[in-house]
């Protein structure tokens, strides 16, 4: 099992597959994607290399994701390779669902676990507003396309001030009779979005004190889950899930690593750069990949130092997936 200098454990593995990306969210890529091709990311047989590796060495969980992974014509083979490599037992993806009527099925049968579909706003105009695209209804659509093929459903909301209000409200209606874990992220300052972070970021400490007045309880966290403390009410059928990267202590319990789809492993989504592992990938040496990444693990640090405002080499999420 790969571990860190301070104990942490690595047994969740979260995969760029691409940094392109069609929606143009004020977050990310308020201007669209002008990035490389599709071409110029890992091809399936370095997925095939790093996925063995990373299984031989205890990754049990995968996380698919971009830029938007959809995008990619293999998206279903390369869900089909993880499901199938030895050791894995869980695959997800994170997307922004607007393919998800469409092809959740066959994502399922590929072997899809869980889908984690961003969704910023129950606005229509809003949602909009904030994404780009005017897709809400199609995204909603897929959810139920989802869930009906048996694919967990996570929905990610990343908290903006401009859009604090009547969202909360909606949010919480909505919950009451839909059976999904509904997470709320604080926005995280990226090196492309200085200004915007300064003017929009807000803490999710409020929101938590709100919910536990409200009745919500904290749950158990399973030993793979990411980074999100999760809630239930008795009187919803959804839970919530709060992402506080800015809280004290919010790195010790990091179980992940990252790899972009140029081929690099991130020790951190905030790290100053990216180890290359490519080359070992392209040659098929599996060997090499699990001597580089153990050898890399210790020079993971403690904390992702967000709170200075260090943010590394990141200068926007779709380089690497949230
Ligand atoms: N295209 C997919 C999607 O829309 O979910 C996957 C990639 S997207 C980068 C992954 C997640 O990161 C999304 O839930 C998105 O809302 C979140 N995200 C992007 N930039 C963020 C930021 N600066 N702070 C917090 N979350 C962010």
């Amino acid at each position: 099992m790969l571990e860190d200098s301070f104990g942490r454990r690595f047994h969740y593995l979260r995969l760029s597959i691409t940094e392109a990306c069609n929606f143009r969210c004020q977050y990310c890529l308020p201007d669209g994607y002008d990035g490389p091709p599709n071409s110029a990311f890992l091809n399936i047989n370095e997925i095939d290399t790093l996925l063995t590796a990373f299984a031989q060495m205890g990754t049990s969980k995968v996380r698919i994701t971009g830029g938007e992974p959809s995008l990619r014509r293999d998206f279903s083979d390369i869900i089909a390779l993880a499901a199938n490599t030895s050791g894995i037992e869980r695959v997800v993806a994170t997307t922004h669902g607007a393919r998800l009527a469409s092809e959740a099925k066959g994502w399922a049968d590929a072997g899809l676990q869980q889908v984690n579909v961003s969704i910023d706003s129950l606005d229509p105009n809003q949602f909009a507003l904030i994404t780009g695209q005017n897709k809400l209804t199609q995204i909603l659509k897929g959810l139920e396309v989802a869930v009906a093929a048996g694919i967990d459903v996570k929905v990610n909301t990343v908290m903006l001030q401009d859009f604090s209000q009547n969202r909360l409200a909606r949010f919480l209606d909505w919950l009451k009779t839909t059976p999904i874990t509904l997470r709320f992220i604080e926005l995280m300052e990226t090196g492309a979005h200085h200004n915007f972070f300064s003017s929009q970021h807000m803490s999710g400490l409020p929101l938590r004190e709100k919910l536990i007045a409200e009745g919500w309880t904290l749950l158990k966290r399973r030993q793979d889950a990411g980074p999100a403390q999760e809630f239930s009410h008795p009187d919803y059928a959804g839970n919530i899930g709060l992402i506080m990267p800015y809280s004290k202590d919010f790195c010790e319990t990091c179980n992940r690593l990252r790899i972009a789809a140029n081929g690099k492993l991130h020790l951190c989504l905030f790290s100053e750069q990216g180890l290359d592992l490519r080359h070992y990938l392209s040659s098929g040496d599996v060997e090499g990949v699990k001597q580089f990444v153990t050898e890399s693990l210790g020079s993971k640090h403690i904390s992702h130092y967000l709170q200075q405002g260090s943010t590394g080499a990141t200068q926007h999420l779709a380089m690497l997936g949230g």
